[in-house]
């Protein structure tokens, strides 16, 4: 550790190599409060690059504290991606919340001495942390501790709701709108959705509205996998029957549950906790159907992109199991991340150069649109490939264009959209008819 001080160059080298040796003594479980002092202790050693902000409050009035990571810490810069990590969604699922903390000194740390993997991440990313989502839920599950902690103790909130059965289920909306060529992104919320939510939850939902999130990934443990979309499987009679239940995204989110197995020390390797998962990956669905989830709500509610880790077999781990599985993941959290870089990303413009927000950018062949942020920047996550785009904005004609992307960053691609010609915007131009047929379909099925 001290040597890195003297040659940061080697520490980009090591970092993915062999790594650096773990120090046994900075490695234990963090009840709420230790864990507040670590993260304003990583904020004061990293002042210019992090800022320490609240999303809301636990029932039990806890605040769900974020870390973010940037060159300009509260600021959304055009075409720099927003990620983020959530730890600790289940109160006795501990292990990601324990690396979610780490992983702050450890970028801290590495950005201090000059280690460049890290240094370029933090430049060009906007990286968010909660490193507990249910911080009730785990004092519950400290209380026991390590070994004598159950299944269920301390998974849910103070009033024993399991908040990744707590999101607005949006799912069932969009199986119907696939039939009926209706909205495939950014799907409307329940009325009185606020009031159905548990207040972790309602905090989160708020947090993804305030943020254009582009990546994410949600931290678990009892078993060994990366888990991606949908978690809910298309027809929820077949009861016991496990269905892959793929998004038009389904190869891309392959690729990053693939990115994070193959990363991390053993994921990969399939056999885990007396399960086999072929190459440590699985679609949710497939696995076992589960509605209201955390993951299937960030895609059909955002831009985000989210996969579920499963970290460890033993969802309370003692201390002593920390260095290790902080080695074993460590790469795959930094590889994790720079994947918030490939794809297509850019800006939307008026003839005026105007920054258009909420423009949608819909790829040929993919059934999911993603849209603008209000600085009218986008980004697309998508595999090596030649792709034929479209932006399209209402009162503007939408405007195409083909663009190659390959293995490295994203590809920067801008459209400039002219107004429409006036007797087009009596909802004849291409998006009145869109909104059209989405209006009947959710008058149809009714909010819930
Ligand atoms: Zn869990």
């Amino acid at each position: 550790m001290l040597q890195r001080r003297t040659v940061p160059w080697l520490c980009a080298l090591l970092l993915g190599i062999m790594g650096l040796p773990a120090s046994g003594s900075d490695f234990q479980h963090h009840r709420y409060e230790d864990m507040v002092r670590v993260l304003f202790a990583v904020q004061s050693e990293c002042p210019y690059i992090t800022r320490i902000y609240s999303i809301g409050r636990s029932v039990e009035g806890r605040h769900l504290y974020v870390l973010e990571f940037s060159d300009n810490p509260g600021i959304h810069e055009a075409l720099e991606p927003e990620f983020k990590y959530v730890g600790n969604m289940h109160g006795n699922e501990v292990l990601g919340r324990e690396l979610l903390i780490k992983l702050s000194q450890f970028l801290c740390e590495e950005y201090r001495a000059g280690n460049q993997r890290i240094t370029r991440l933090i430049h060009d990313t906007r990286i968010h942390i909660l490193p507990s989502m249910n911080p009730d839920g785990y004092e519950v599950a400290a209380r026991q501790g390590p070994e004598l902690n159950g299944y269920l103790v301390g998974r849910g909130n103070a009033r024993d709701i399991d908040l990744n059965r707590n999101f607005p289920d949006l799912n069932a909306l969009m199986y119907y709108y696939e039939k009926t060529n209706g909205r495939n992104h950014h799907l409307p919320l329940p009325d009185n959705w606020e009031h159905q939510v548990e207040p972790e939850t309602l905090a989160v939902i708020k947090w993804m509205q305030n943020y254009n999130f582009i990546l994410s990934a949600n931290l678990h443990g009892g078993a060994v996998v990366a888990n991606y979309p949908f978690d809910r499987s298309r027809d929820p009679r077949i009861r016991g029957r496990t269905t892959y239940a793929a998004t038009p995204d389904d190869k891309i989110f392959r690729q990053l549950a693939r990115t994070y197995s193959y990363a991390h020390s053993w994921m990969h390797k399939g056999w885990n906790c007396g399960d086999f998962f072929n190459e440590g990956i699985t679609n949710g669905a497939s696995w076992y159907s589960l509605s209201k989830g955390m993951q299937d709500f960030n895609y059909l509610y955002t831009n985000c992109f989210e996969i579920t880790l499963e970290l460890s077999c033993d969802k309370f781990p003692p201390e002593s199991a920390l260095p290790r599985e902080w080695l074993g993941n460590r790469e795959a959290l930094i590889s994790y991340l720079e994947q918030v870089h490939h794809g297509i990303k850019g800006m939307v413009y008026d003839e005026n150069n105007n920054p258009i927000s909420k423009a949608e950018i819909s790829v040929a062949g993919i059934n999911h649109d993603v849209t603008t942020g209000v600085d009218g920047d986008y980004f697309r996550l998508l595999l090596p490939g030649t792709y034929t785009m479209k932006a399209s904005a209402p009162g503007y004609l939408s405007s195409s264009n083909t663009v190659t992307v390959g293995p490295a960053e994203a590809i920067q691609l801008n459209f400039y959209l002219k107004k429409a010609p006036k007797q087009n915007l009596k909802g004849k131009h291409h998006h009145g008819k869109k909104n059209i047929s989405a209006n009947k379909a959710s008058l149809k099925l009714g909010p819930r």
